[in-house]
């Protein structure tokens, strides 16, 4: 039997309190709708995540984001096996951020909050299921909550995006390896760094944050080997730190793997649950963001009678980051196969550091980078 609305326990119940469930549940709860979020853990575990993004994303919140934000980023410094060093100089106009992640996490849940979402922290959830017109979410302990629609929130490890058909039906997962160091160590004000050639397959970035630096490793084709710690053991010296410092975790995360379709009926799949990390440099904040956004509009549209279903919000993403990212993971075939050709031929390039910047900043995607390669290759044999 299905309940009548104001018996439900909100309008939409939001599976996860990452930055795509947090941006979802902001933009639901200031349209005036019930929100509940629905978090297995606490507020204080450190996520496994470096907190680079582009600063464009602000235009998708009315409130600061810069409480979360720790160091602007002015420069990047290449490496390729941490010698032949490429330095690309970001324009002040389009900065890169590096927030820190529990920090914007808890701002938009903050936000959210101030609009009157309410959250459930150690509700992990274990079932979701469809019980009339409506959804019932069940948590590991046995509690049970209905609403109208069900955002999917909850990330790589996710199931339900898988069991309701949304998302991509086979995962391409990227392997990490994270620390966090106290310190700055070599770090210079404002610059990050990315090596590629020690990682296989893959790269290895330092991103600083106020009293520290966020460091990992990524590899994008095959599963990461064994060599993590070896890899590290020669970054870490060079930046400043002991070969063994900090604590490692390692994670997988769902990259873009195709087009489909997020939406079902009143259920969406959004940010690392959806697959929308970018599969060349793992960039997960903005999709995860921008999903969260579109995700609600669509949504809010469809929870006051404006629309029949939620196909928009696939439509929407994949205009504003699916096409992109299509790109992006040719790109990344290429570029993880012969990685020593790209660094020469990609990253060394004189144009190179405004593409990097250009890319970093979200001013300019991956489609924009392949048409421009396709040009040249076409000049070149006239
Ligand atoms: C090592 C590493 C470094 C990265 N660095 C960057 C970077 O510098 N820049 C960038 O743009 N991207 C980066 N990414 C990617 C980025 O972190 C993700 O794309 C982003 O976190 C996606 O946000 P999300 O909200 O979809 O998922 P998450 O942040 O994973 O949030 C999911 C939430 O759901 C909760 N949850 C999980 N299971 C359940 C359950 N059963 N019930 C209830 N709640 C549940 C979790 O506790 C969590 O709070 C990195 C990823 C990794 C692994």
């Amino acid at each position: 039997m299905s309940q009548s609305v104001a018996s439900l326990d909100a309008d939409v119940l939001i599976l996860g309190a990452g930055a795509a469930g947090g941006a979802a549940a902001f933009h639901l709860a200031a349209a005036g709708h019930r929100v509940l979020v629905l978090e297995r853990d606490g507020n204080e575990r450190i996520k496994p995540c470096g907190g680079g993004m582009a600063a464009s994303v602000q235009q998708w919140f009315p409130f600061p984001l810069a409480p979360a934000v720790e160091e602007v980023i002015r420069r990047v410094d290449f490496s390729w096996c941490l010698s032949d060093p490429v330095v690309a100089e970001l324009p002040g106009s389009a900065p890169f951020w590096i927030v820190r992640r529990e920090r914007l996490d808890q701002l938009l849940l903050e936000e959210a909050m101030a609009k009157g979402c309410r959250i459930e922290r150690g509700f992990g959830v274990d079932d979701v299921q469809r019980d009339g017109e409506h959804w019932c979410v069940r948590s590991t302990d046995g509690r049970t909550v209905r609403g109208r629609a069900v955002v999917i929130a909850n990330g790589s490890n996710s199931p339900w995006p898988a069991r309701f058909g949304l998302g991509p039906s086979s995962l391409h997962l990227a392997s990490t390896t994270s620390v966090r160091l106290q310190g700055r160590g070599s770090l210079q004000p404002g610059a990050a760094r990315f090596e590629f050639g020690l990682v296989h397959h893959g790269f290895a970035w330092a991103f600083p944050i106020a009293d520290g630096v966020n460091v990992g490793v990524g590899t994008f084709i095959g599963r990461q080997a064994d060599s993590s710690d070896t890899i590290l053991q020669q970054l870490l010296p060079d930046l400043g730190f002991p070969s063994d410092a900090g604590l490692r975790q390692t994670a997988s995360l769902r990259v873009w793997n195709g087009h489909e379709r997020l939406d079902g009926d009143g259920i969406l799949a959004v940010g690392d649950s959806a697959s929308l990390c970018d599969p060349f440099l793992a960039e997960g904040l903005r999709p995860a963001l921008m999903s969260g956004c579109e995700a609600a509009t669509h949504l809010n549209r469809w929870l006051r009678g404006e629309c029949s279903d939620l196909r928009g919000y696939s439509i929407g993403m994949r205009q504003r980051w699916g096409d992109s990212m299509a790109w992006g993971r040719r790109i990344a075939q290429v570029f993880y196969r012969f990685p020593k050709v790209g660094y020469q031929l990609g990253v060394k390039r004189p144009t190179a550091p405004q593409r990097i910047a250009q890319i970093l900043s979200g001013e300019m995607g991956y489609g924009d980078i392949a048409q421009r390669v396709i040009r040249r290759l076409l000049l070149q044999r006239r």
